[in-house]
């Protein structure tokens, strides 16, 4: 545990000193689980933003996407069921006066078991080498069956508790499983209670005509009360879906884990109309297709595994997160949902307006149904950028730290730096970066020993550092080094556009998909 904290610090501190995320407000000693976006954290942010949209709207032909307001019709809210049911059962511990989610205890606990499990198919993975059938073993062996038949029992419990408002089941299940408080050990808990995560705020300038809003809480309604808009003037037909990536605004009760869970995040989520009955092939269509695309990121494919809900949410008649292994632990990084018809349809109890598409084909009209896939941007920064960061320990014994993002995400794709600060290395320089920038975010660095700038640049992350020589004033060659492998090369100035091109362009990575 304390290794996993160490490496969550290291996050966390060199996330800061590289610029890219800062405390929201930090002179005024900081606002809680509200960030900022540094310099560099606005780059990658902007990237990865861009190679969720080029995949989602500009790849799929179906697919279109909007930027609808923070601020929506308090009816929406009723309607979607956040007004009633957008709570988080919370429950203090009395002796550390610290606060927790019960479901996040109780799940953190079932990770436990899952973990033990794991441990038992990898020893035993050793054990038979070539001739082992994991599946068999998952399915047979005493310990492993009892620590998966455990966790499901105790996942069913808290679902049923959950569900049916049974509260002090909650409660009772933490006690029964003497879950103490992760931070104290003390098992001295409070009763659980439900708490509702909108952010209130109020529209209009005089206190009588005031209007009760809510910052939302999530970018999908915005798409909902659209649909029929972005139908009929897009002329859309079923199945198609709309895009959307903006801020949404939760009052969480725990906020301990950076950008993990933050009161002001982001949102790209797309909502994917199809007609009912069909629900079912597009929800495996997209959870399959999401995860390839996460992929395509190239984290490894060992860092992300499916969680299949067993607690549905009111909406859903199906559900699945794409979880990551943070440096905490595997958790939530992607939600894909079959929301059914539950959302169009209360939009249409509520406003009195038909939500319904016109199918020329059978002369017909009906309420679609929705598949939903969400992700936190915010969250996938952070899911690349702590995996991207990496000690390595040299040939000769030295260390470097790196940041390895993927080279299409990365803030600057190369830094130009002349060997010497005189001679007319730094006019060469700065001609290949007027001719760079056109296409690419490139740096100038001429500051300490060349040695020094390399790490600079591979702690910063950027993919590539050209050196500007004496040989370059008469040849017209430089050389690239590549951050990864550290490799350097003589090539062509004329061809430092091509090759940076081919290992940044978005085209190039999300072909990997394919
Ligand atoms: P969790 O169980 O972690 O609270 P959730 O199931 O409530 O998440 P959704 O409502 O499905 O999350 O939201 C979709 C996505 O939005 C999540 O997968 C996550 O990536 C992101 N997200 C949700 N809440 C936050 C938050 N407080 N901070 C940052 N990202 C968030």
């Amino acid at each position: 545990m304390a290794k996993q904290d160490d490496i969550f610090k290291n996050v966390i501190s060199h996330a800061k000193e590289y610029g890219y995320i800062f405390p929201s407000s930090e002179i005024y000693d900081g606002l809680s689980a509200v960030y900022d976006y540094a310099q560099n954290g606005v780059e990658l942010k902007r990237n990865i933003r861009e190679y969720w949209w080029k995949f989602m709207v500009q790849m799929h032909e179906n697919i279109v996407g909007i930027d609808a307001s923070i601020f929506m019709h308090p009816t929406t809210w009723k309607a979607s069921g956040h007004v009633d049911a957008f709570n988080d059962p919370l429950i203090d511990n009395k002796d550390s006066k610290k606060r927790y989610r019960a479901d996040v205890l109780i799940e953190d606990y079932c990770e436990k078991l899952h973990q033990k499990a794991q441990k038992e198919i990898e020893k035993a993975k050793k054990r038979f080498g070539e001739s082992f059938d994991e599946e068999q073993f998952i399915n047979t062996n005493p310990r492993v069956v009892e620590y998966y038949s455990r966790k499901k029992e105790i996942m069913e419990r808290m679902a049923k508790g959950l569900d049916s408002g049974n509260l002090a089941d909650v409660k009772a299940l933490i006690e029964e499983l003497e879950i103490a408080d992760p931070e104290t050990g003390s098992k001295n808990w409070t009763e659980v209670r439900q708490f509702n995560l909108m952010f209130g705020t109020k529209l209009g300038a005089s206190a009588d005509s005031a209007m009760d809003l809510y910052l939302r809480p999530e970018t999908a309604q915005g798409i909902f009360v659209n649909f029929l808009n972005v139908q009929k003037t897009g002329r859309m037909k079923i199945p198609f879906g709309i895009a959307q990536t903006g801020k949404a605004f939760r009052n969480e009760i725990v906020a301990r884990q950076f950008i993990f869970r933050m009161r002001e995040f982001e949102q790209m989520e797309m909502q994917f109309f199809v007609k009912p009955g069909e629900e079912m092939k597009y929800y495996r269509y997209w959870k399959d297709n999401r995860l390839k695309w996460h992929l395509s990121l190239g984290l490894g494919e060992e860092n992300y595994r499916y969680h299949d809900h067993e607690k549905l949410a009111h909406y859903a008649n199906a559900a699945t997160d794409i979880e990551f292994n943070f440096p905490f632990g595997f958790k939530e990084l992607e939600g894909i949902h079959s929301r059914t018809d539950f959302d169009l349809k209360a939009h249409e109890k509520f406003s009195g307006k038909k939500l319904q598409f016109f199918d020329s084909e059978t002369n017909s009209s009906y309420v679609p149904y929705v598949v939903e896939t969400s992700v936190g941007l915010d969250r996938l920064f952070l899911a690349v950028f702590s995996k991207s960061l990496q000690e390595e320990i040299l040939e000769d014994g030295s260390t470097r730290t790196v940041l390895k993002l993927p080279a299409v995400l990365a803030p600057t794709k190369a830094t130009i730096l002349p060997l010497v600060k005189k001679d007319g290395l730094p006019e060469l320089a700065q001609e290949i970066i007027e001719e760079l920038k056109w296409d690419f975010n490139v740096a100038y660095d001429e500051k300490d020993a060349v040695g020094r700038r390399y790490r600079r640049a591979d702690a910063l992350g950027t993919p590539f550092c050209i050196t500007v020589d004496h040989q370059s004033l008469e040849d017209k060659t430089v050389t690239i080094r590549h951050r990864d492998s550290m490799k350097q090369d003589r090539v062509a100035i004329a061809d430092l556009s091509k090759i940076i091109d081919q290992e940044v362009a978005m085209k190039n990575w999300l072909k990997k998909m394919i």
